[in-house]
């Protein structure tokens, strides 16, 4: 069959992997096709993730902050929420980038194609339209970014819309007076501290002992602490077993440790990890290797086994996050664009963005004990930051993690606010290779929560000894 369409590469999906690699692609000449099964580019970061979560946080985040601000003798009424006003909000922000995206690829000349893409033989994907139509596109080289989707629990009553996954609970249909959230992760997380900040009432269950299993124990104490102030109760070690849709709200039974009652919510969020589409883009036919769950093995170029495919982003495996997928994408295209380069991550920042927010970068304490690593650790507590004292926001800390012997820092956590853009220094710092004191010799503007790094390279290196 002769192709529709003919191009140099040709990107599957057009996430923060897809669209980066696209651009980057044809920035150095390449002559760049990108499809995509929905009608606005960006994938689950723009239209139904990072970005509409984060908008709003941003509206949670202000309702906490007036109901707190009495602690300074303001005091505002209690919160009007206009969900249409809010959900205008997101998709305003949502819709900004996505239409940012379409320009660039125009200016770009990336040609998008739009429909469900999959792979008919090693240099052939067939592109299937929304009303059928077909267009075969030939190429010489693939990139798949086809990314990942949310785990639907088995079981669960999925045609009931009162059962969400995060796409769901992102356009806010209602605000339930009863929300189960089911998976205590940072997306799980995030949605409650929404969801609450609008005034639901909250309940978290997660399986395993910690929320947020994955970061520091110590690291996760403060923000645990402030769900239960905020009036989110969380059950550890506890698992959603059964659900019945009931004419109002939905029975769930609970079994594990610490298992509650069973009780009755109107709506549920799940949110238990994702799931990589590796498998669903017909790779057997361009004969590309997919692992039994689904990811698409790589080599440190984002070769996959087949040289003239890459694939990059969530389906290559986790952590499954934005900047992760942004980084790889750059590193295949210019891969296939004859660069030569390679990359091993060392440092891939992780951030949760709810209250107090929670960045971890580098290894973890947990981690560098459980390798038997000989490290050490800075730790600076908030409640001696004159910044934190004034934000009333002194719960947080810095906590730095360093080879015993050199001095370089291997890991760094925070908890607090604004710990997520706090952490890039150190993501810098843990890639370049700094010691503890080429840290605390640099000069952090004061009165900043940044002063919080430099202190704790200081509390390691022994040169502060009283907090002051
Ligand atoms: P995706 O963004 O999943 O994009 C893949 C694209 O491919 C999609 O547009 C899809 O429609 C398209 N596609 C798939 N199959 C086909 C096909 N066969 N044909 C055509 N098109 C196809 N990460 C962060 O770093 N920070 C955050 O704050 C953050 N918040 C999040 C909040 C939520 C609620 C969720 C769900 C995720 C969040 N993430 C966050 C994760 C982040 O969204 C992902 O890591 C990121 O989107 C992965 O990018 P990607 O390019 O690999 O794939």
């Amino acid at each position: 069959r002769k192709a529709d369409v003919e191009c140099g590469i040709v990107v599957l999906g057009s996430g923060p992997g897809g669209y980066t690699a696209a651009f980057r692609a044809a920035d150095l000449g390449l002559d760049t096709v990108l499809v995509e099964r929905y009608e606005t580019l960006g994938g689950v970061c723009l239209n139904v993730g990072c970005i509409p979560s984060k908008a709003l946080l941003h509206a949670a985040e202000v309702i906490d902050a007036a109901a707190h601000a009495k602690d300074f003798g303001v005091s505002f009424g209690a919160p009007k929420i206009e969900l249409d006003a809010l959900r205008a909000y997101k998709e305003k922000v949502v819709g900004q980038l996505t239409k940012g995206l379409s320009g660039m690829a125009k200016q770009r000349k990336v040609r998008v194609v739009t429909g469900t893409g999959a792979f008919v033989s090693p240099h052939e994907i067939e592109v299937t339209a929304a009303d059928g139509g077909r267009t075969l596109v030939k190429f010489e080289q693939a990139i798949i970014a086809a990314g990942s989707q949310a785990l639907k629990l088995p079981g669960f009553p999925w045609d009931d819309p009162r059962v969400m996954d995060s796409t769901d609970a992102l356009e806010l249909a209602e605000v339930p007076a009863k929300l189960l959230v089911v998976g205590g992760g940072i997306i799980g997380l995030e949605m409650a501290t929404v969801y609450r900040g609008l005034g639901a009432e909250v309940t978290v269950v997660e399986m395993a002992d910690q929320i947020m299993p994955g970061a520091d124990r110590d690291l996760v104490k403060p923000l645990a602490d402030r769900l239960k102030k905020q009036g989110i109760t969380v059950h550890l070690e506890t698992r959603a077993a059964r659900v019945e849709p009931q004419k109002k709200g939905l029975k769930v039974e609970f079994e594990g440790a610490n298992a509650p009652e069973a009780g009755v919510y109107d709506r549920i969020l799940v949110a238990v990890g994702r799931a990589p589409n590796g498998g669903k883009v017909g790779a057997g036919e361009a004969g590309v290797e997919v692992t039994e769950r689904g990811f698409v093995p790589v080599d440190r170029q984002m070769r996959t086994n087949v040289p003239h495919i890459f694939a990059i982003g969530d389906l290559v495996g986790n952590p499954m996050l934005a900047h992760k997928a942004t980084h790889e994408a750059r590193l295949a295209a210019e891969v296939a664009a004859g660069e030569k380069r390679e990359w091993v991550a060392r440092v891939i920042p992780s951030v949760a963005y709810t209250d107090p927010e929670i960045a971890w970068a580098g290894v973890t304490e947990t981690e560098a004990r459980a390798k038997g690593l000989k490290v050490g650790v800075g730790k600076f507590p908030w409640a001696a930051s004159g910044r934190a004292i004034g934000l009333g926001r002194t719960e947080g800390f810095t906590k730095l993690v360093f080879d015993e012997a050199t001095h370089r820092i291997l890991g760094a956590g925070i908890v607090g606010v604004h710990a997520g853009d706090l952490i890039a220094e150190l993501a810098l710092a843990i890639e370049m290779g700094a010691e503890a004191g080429d840290i605390a010799a640099t000069i952090h503007p004061h009165p900043t929560l940044s002063e919080s790094v430099a202190m704790a390279s200081e509390v390691y290196e022994g040169t502060i000894t009283d907090l002051y």
